[in-house]
């Protein structure tokens, strides 16, 4: 059993905080907002009054929350009364130069730190199915390994401090681009008279095929259990679709990347959220994509 300290407990945080009770580490939750608090300590998480309390004596300490201006604010605040040795882990998306400015403030103290952000949604933060890329030197990544074990299925070491935040933007640029490609694919079927299903039925077995396809269909039908067969509810938000293609072209321009496609996926996906639809799963970028065809 291991003595965890949770920060961050919504809709992410929350069900990996229950994940790290069920197996049997001792967790203590803090969360800013009552009603995640109150789930969290249903799932069996003690709530303290304040992040510096939930971490005294906790010899892992996570935050699971929205931007790098949120992790960087809780980790200056936690480390100066953290336990001597204590592991920080950060498994929100953030900007790389958050992360790294993080591992700083844990150096400075003589913690050990590991950048660990996630893949897999809150289906995967619920199932303990998560997939996690995580960055810091390899000592602190094999202490980490079995904690994040605890709430994901598949654990990847990605590099050194911010490697793991650079994987995750690097995915998820090709995940926006690769899902407007596939919806913008079915809205020249439709024009061109093939049917959906014949269109999946081709691509998806030829070399069209990618997860946007074959998992999170856009359209409803060929795979029954994507978000296009449930009115577009997410799944995965666009407004977080947008986070994370902004956050992949400030660390393109910041490292002198070229990323054209990634630019263009974040600019159709700003103005999808412009219209009003930040909350509705990404892949009802489909519908947007069809208004924009000549009549
Ligand atoms: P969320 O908004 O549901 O949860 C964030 C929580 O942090 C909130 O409950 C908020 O009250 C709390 N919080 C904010 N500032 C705080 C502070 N100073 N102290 C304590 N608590 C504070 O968001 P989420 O969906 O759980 O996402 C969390 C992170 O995971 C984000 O970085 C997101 O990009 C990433 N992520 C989300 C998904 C997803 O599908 N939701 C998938 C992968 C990664």
């Amino acid at each position: 059993m291991t003595s965890i300290a949770f920060i961050g407990l919504g809709n992410m945080g929350g069900p990996m905080a229950a994940n790290l009770v069920k197996a049997g580490h001792k967790v203590t939750g803090f969360d800013l907002v009552e009603a995640p608090r109150a789930q969290a300590r249903a799932d069996g998480v003690t709530i303290a009054d304040k992040a510096v309390d939930a971490v005294k004596g906790a010899e892992v300490i996570i935050t699971m929350l929205p931007a790098g201006k949120h992790v960087v604010s809780v980790w200056s605040e936690v480390i100066p009364v953290a336990a001597k040795g204590a592991l920080m882990i950060d498994c929100s998306t953030i900007d790389v130069e958050s992360a790294r400015k993080a591992h700083e403030l844990a150096a400075a103290q003589k913690l050990p730190s590991v950048d660990a952000p996630v893949s897999g949604g809150t289906g995967g933060a619920k199932g303990a199915t998560l997939t996690f890329m995580a960055g810091g030197d390899a000592k602190a990544f094999a202490s980490a390994k079995p904690v994040l074990e605890a709430m994901g299925k598949k654990i990847v070491h990605c590099g050194d401090a911010g490697a793991g935040q650079a994987a995750k933007i690097c995915n998820n640029m090709i995940l926006g681009i690769s899902m407007i490609g596939v919806s913008e694919a079915f809205v020249l079927a439709e024009k061109l008279g093939l049917s959906h299903q014949a269109l999946f039925d081709v691509a998806s077995t030829s070399s069209g095929q990618c997860w946007s396809l074959t998992t999170y269909c856009p359209v409803p039908g060929p795979v029954p259990t994507s978000p296009a067969n449930n009115e577009y509810k997410p799944g995965f938000a666009a407004a977080l679709m947008l986070k994370d293609l902004r956050l992949s072209q400030e660390a393109a321009k910041a490292a002198g990347a070229r990323t054209p496609l990634g630019a263009h996926a974040e600019s159709i996906y700003e103005t999808y959220e412009k219209e009003g639809h930040g909350g509705d799963d990404f892949s009802g970028i489909i519908h947007h994509l069809r208004h924009l065809m000549p009549k």
